[in-house]
């Protein structure tokens, strides 16, 4: 009953030649039966939004400001990411909360920020390494679960990634077991805190995730997509994860 959702994650990678990735990611998927996104950076966003308007894959922002507008150099708001064309953006990763220092608080805010102008968010959550190495997996997640979740998240404006720190750009990817055993902490708590909504949220998993190992994370119960990182950067990469989908 959830729609499948391939996110891709470009991060500070892409210039106007990446273009033509996203040209041959929307030939070789001219209807698909999945959601196909891609967060460029925010340099790319407005070109690649018309690059693909009217087709099948959504673009969407890598973080926003909480605020409107205002004197916040450097930063985009989520009204502006709107504006450029995204319909989705990304927050809570966890090189926004390591490099920039951001807090479940201020994630909780961007989303909130996201809602307002009518973006569907992407909350990243994730343990890193030697959270997991003591046994603190789900008490790290319960707690992210509770601070970077806004009230008022719905299956249609939100979406839930889980994406174990170290196993972000590493090679390293959990078991099975382990991406089960999350996704299913995840569900519940989402059903227990938004009721019928958390059963209609999508959660992905993210971390290594590449055309070799999609088809058997995807086929996890209460998996219902991935974000994607380096393998969403050339269209032969992420078009076989998408087809596993
Ligand atoms: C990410 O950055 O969200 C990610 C999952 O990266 P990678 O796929 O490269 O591990």
């Amino acid at each position: 009953m959830r729609r499948g959702l391939a996110a891709g994650n470009w991060k500070m990678n892409g210039t106007g030649a990446s273009l033509a990735e996203i040209e041959a990611l929307t030939a070789a998927h001219p209807d698909p039966s999945v959601d196909i996104l891609i967060c460029p950076p925010a340099t790319l966003l407005a070109r690649m939004s018309d690059a693909v308007a009217g087709g099948p894959v959504a673009t969407g922002g890598q973080d926003c400001h909480a605020a409107v507008s205002g004197a916040h150099t450097g930063d985009i708001s989520a009204e502006m990411l709107l504006d450029a064309g995204a319909s989705h953006v990304i927050v809570g990763h966890s090189e926004r909360r390591a490099d920039h220092h951001e807090a479940d608080a201020d994630v909780r805010a961007k989303a909130e920020a996201a809602m307002r102008a009518g973006l569907v968010t992407v909350i990243c959550l994730g343990e890193s390494l030697a959270e997991r190495e003591a046994g603190r997996t789900l008490d790290v997640i319960g707690a992210q679960l509770a601070g970077s979740l806004p009230d008022g998240l719905t299956g249609a404006n939100a979406v839930i990634a889980y994406e174990p720190i170290w196993a972000i750009g590493t090679g390293k990817v959990p078991t099975i077991a382990q991406i089960a055993e999350v996704h299913d902490f995840i569900r519940s708590a989402l059903v227990e805190r938004f009721e019928g909504e958390g059963d209609k949220m999508r959660i992905l998993y993210g971390g290594s995730v590449k055309p070799t190992n999609a088809a058997e994370i995807f086929a996890v119960a209460n998996v219902d997509g991935a974000l994607v990182g380096g393998a969403s950067l050339k269209a032969a990469d992420f078009s076989p994860i998408i087809a596993a989908l």
